[in-house]
Parts: C-alpha cells; sequence; structure tokens
C-alpha cells in the first residue's frame, strides 16, 4: 500500500472528499490539457473512413511504429530475428511473433522506447484477470489521446460527455472501512464525478448509491458491468426509486444480454458496452445501432485461430492487438487472452470500422461476503504486487478463503501480511484466509485463467 494511500485511509470524511477533489482536479488537467481538444477533432473526424482510407492510416502507423520497435526498443532489438526485423521494417505484421503477458511481467522497461517520451510518465498496474498482473506506462500525451477515444467515441456515441456528472464503479478503495454502510462513495467536485466503492455493494447499502445518484444530479454511469448489474437488481428488488439518467457505459466485464436487460430496466437508460484495455491495446464501442466497433486509429486487431491464421468473419478465436497510438512501451501482437468474434454484417450507422460480433471469456466468479455483499473483479488484490507472479482467489464457503499464489524469491512476510490485510479491507474481519503457495495455477479444461474461483452460490 503507497503513503497516500494510508494518509487518505486515516482522514476524516470531509478530508477524503478533498482529497478526492485534488486528485480529480489533477486529472482534469491531465485529461482537458495540451492537445486533449485536437485529439477529439481528429478522432472525430476519421470516425467516417472509408474501410481503404483505414486501412492507409493503419499501415503509415504501423511502419513508424515497426521502424522505431527495430531501432530504439530493447526487448525487440534482443528477441526479433534478423528476418523478423526485416518484415518489421516494411509493416509485415504476420511475420513477426506473438507477444505474451508472460514476457513483459518484471521486464516492463524493456519495452519502453530509449529516446525519452518528455518528463511525465502514468503507470498503471493491472490486476491480472488472466493471471499474469503487468505494469503499463503512457507519456502525457499518449494518456490524453486515450482519454479523447472514451470521449468521442463511448461517452459522445451514448449522447453523454466526461464534461457532464457521471458516477464511476472502479477497483478504486474509496471507503476504507469495510463495515461502512452510508458513505460508499466520494465526490470529486473537479471532475463533477462520484468514485462508487465496489466493496461495499450489498442489499443493505444499495439505496446510499441511489442517494449518491440524486445528491450529485448524475448523468451517466460508468465502470465495472458486474457491480452495476448487482446494484440494479437490489434497486428492482426493493423498487428503489432512480433519478432520470442518460446512459450507462459497462466497461471491464463482459456484457451479457441478461445484465443489459436488468440494467435498462433499473436505470431507465440505455446500456453501452465498451471493450478495452488497460493497456489501451484495443478499443471497442457500442454505436447507436448497438454494435461493437472496434478503433482502428487505436490498435490492429486480429483474431487468429491456434495455429496463428485469421478466423472467418463468425468464427471465435484469440484476440491479438497491436496498439497503433501508444509508441513508448510498444505492444506488437499482444496477446490478451480474451476469445472473440467477427461480425460479417455491415452496421446500419454507415461506420466502416470493423464490428467485433461477441466477446467471449472474461466472465469471472463474484465473491460474496459473510454480511451478503458481492463483490465483483476481487482478484484486484494482487495489482501492484511485484512479488506476485500469479495469483488466484477461492472462496470456499461465506467465511473462508483460500489464496494461490506463485510467488517470487523475493516474496516475504510482509507481501503475505498486505494480500491478508487487502482481503480483510474487502471482506471485513470475520473472514479466515489460508495462503498457498504454489509454483504454479492450473487452467480450466478450456485453457482459461480464472483469478476468482466462488465455490459459494
Ligand atoms: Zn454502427
Amino acid at each position: 500500500m503507497g503513503k497516500t494511500d494510508r494518509i487518505y485511509q486515516r482522514s476524516p470524511f470531509w478530508l477524503q472528499n478533498a482529497m478526492v477533489s485534488l486528485y480529480g482536479a489533477w486529472w482534469h488537467w491531465l485529461r482537458f490539457g495540451g492537445d486533449y481538444s485536437r485529439y477529439t477533432e481528429e478522432i472525430r473526424q476519421r470516425e467516417f473512413f472509408t474501410s481503404s482510407q483505414w486501412q492507409e492510416f493503419q499501415q503509415a502507423k504501423l511502419i513508424n511504429l515497426l521502424r522505431l520497435c527495430v531501432d530504439d526498443v530493447p526487448y525487440y532489438k534482443n528477441n526479433w530475428s534478423q528476418s523478423q526485423k526485416e518484415s518489421a521494417l516494411v509493416g509485415d505484421l504476420a511475420n513477426l511473433p506473438l507477444l505474451e503477458k508472460k514476457a513483459l511481467r518484471g521486464f516492463e522497461s524493456s519495452f519502453y522506447r530509449q529516446a525519452s517520451g518528455g518528463l511525465f510518465k502514468q503507470t498503471f498496474h493491472t490486476s491480472g484477470t488472466t493471471g499474469t498482473p503487468i505494469s503499463t506506462t503512457f507519456t502525457l500525451p499518449e494518456l490524453r489521446e486515450s482519454l479523447a477515444v472514451r470521449e468521442v467515441r463511448s461517452a459522445n456515441w451514448a449522447e453523454v460527455s466526461f464534461s457532464q456528472p457521471r458516477a464511476t464503479f472502479s477497483g478504486r478503495m474509496v471507503e476504507p472501512d469495510p463495515e461502512e454502510k452510508r458513505n460508499v462513495y466520494r465526490y470529486n467536485a473537479a471532475e463533477k464525478q462520484v468514485y462508487f466503492s465496489a466493496f461495499h455493494l450489498s442489499p443493505a447499502t444499495a439505496h446510499s448509491y441511489v442517494e449518491a445518484l440524486k445528491k450529485h444530479k448524475v448523468v451517466w454511469l460508468t465502470g465495472y458491468a458486474v457491480s452495476y448489474y448487482l446494484l440494479a437488481r437490489y434497486i428492482l428488488e426493493q423498487q428503489i426509486e432512480v433519478p432520470q439518467l442518460k446512459a450507462v457505459i459497462t466497461t471491464s466485464e463482459k456484457l451479457t444480454d441478461q445484465m443489459r436487460d436488468v440494467m435498462e430496466k433499473a436505470y431507465g437508460c440505455k446500456v453501452f458496452e465498451e471493450y478495452s484495455t488497460v493497456e489501451s491495446a484495443l478499443f471497442a464501442s457500442e454505436c447507436e445501432h448497438g454494435r461493437l466497433h472496434v478503433s482502428p486509429d487505436v490498435g490492429i486487431v486480429e483474431i487468429l485461430r491456434p495455429d496463428g491464421t485469421p478466423c472467418e468473419a463468425g468464427e471465435v478465436g484469440e484476440v491479438v492487438t497491436t496498439c497503433l497510438f501508444r509508441s513508448y512501451q510498444p505492444l506488437i501482437r499482444f496477446r490478451l487472452g480474451d476469445l472473440a468474434a467477427w461480425d460479417p454484417e455491415p452496421c446500419p450507422c454507415g461506420r466502416q470500422m470493423p464490428v467485433i460480433k461477441e466477446v467471449v471469456g472474461r466472465i469471472e466468479d463474484v465473491v460474496t461476503g459473510p454480511d451478503g455483499r458481492q463483490l465483483v473483479r476481487f482478484h484486484g488484490i494482487f495489482t501492484d504486487q511485484p512479488h506476485i507472479i500469479e495469483g488466484q482467489i477461492i472462496q470456499e464457503t461465506l467465511t473462508d478463503f483460500t489464496v494461490r499464489l506463485v510467488p517470487t524469491s523475493e516474496f516475504s512476510e510482509m507481501d503475505e501480511h498486505d494480500v491478508r490485510q487487502r482481503m480483510r479491507q474487502r471482506l471485513g474481519d470475520q473472514v479466515t484466509i489460508k495462503i498457498e503457495k504454489v509454483t504454479s495455477i492450473p487452467r480450466s479444461t478450456s485453457g482459461k485463467f480464472r483469478a476468482v474461483i466462488s465455490k459459494v452460490k
């Protein structure tokens, strides 16, 4: 846990709100500063590119990016063969090797360009839905461009904007007391944003979340799909009155038809799915016709068969992506661990951006606390744990948990203590936690890694 987190946790409620707002002001500057407006304008202009314009655009970007990799990025310089480098220099992506998450873990910096990307860098840590937590580093222009993409292709398509009041469910620990029932969110005045705690959601707290929407005049919702789904169920069960909302844009987990139905009923507005990753390795969002369009300016997305050849439209395969706008830490043919299929039907909206028919996978178990609270994306406890290679949480009963860890040689008592503390912070003190150190974590029969397994139904 960082020093700032510790100070935050010991601060009174009003000071936490002030800290959240200060942090928000910093983000506000990050988002809207510099070339942000230019990026949004360019992203908007490209939206009605024809397929051949998109291809030209991608190929030009790709050649530049691959040249940088050959000349200036240690990992590719050292690992690509001579013939692979020659392919790279002519933009022949299909001849380049696939990149595993494991190659990145612990060696993130060997993917940095040697030329400096400017003074400012922002590093994000992933929690490892696919088993391997990694960190990813953005320069300031890259961060702004990634935010601009979300504004134009996600928020604007849903007829909302990041300049409007919104609520967010994310992995942020906004309320340190796991027993808290009322103060289950914090307000960031600078961004007019309500940060919902994803760790306090239960039938008993549902009304506090809805109160926050009313109090802060929230217009739209974004964040964890499963959290909004659970809240929607409580809202319907308890017949809680929800203020008028314009849209819900879900992230992080797959949105099923059933989840969408329940949410549209509870929130009284349309629900849109966004499919992206912390690395901004790809970006897909739903247009007004409910089709999931891939943004070709964010990345080149391939859907591949096990033998490495591209899938036909409609055929499910593995998603591999080459991020085009991040050149400081380039990811070339990055294996996301997700499965998906292309949709052969063109979209009536007229955009010639490829459509993903369905993202398969990224379905996780929900953890249930002793008091009935339900928690999603629980593998967040492995975020920014440099001494854990892989981690898995198994809920045996309402109060018994097993945590399986593949530790590095530096793993110590301190790390183990940290894991226990993060578990208790989310579930309260009544739970028992068994930690098992293992050399590997078995995959499911379909070969997928399961970060969270619940035996409680
Ligand atoms: Zn469309």
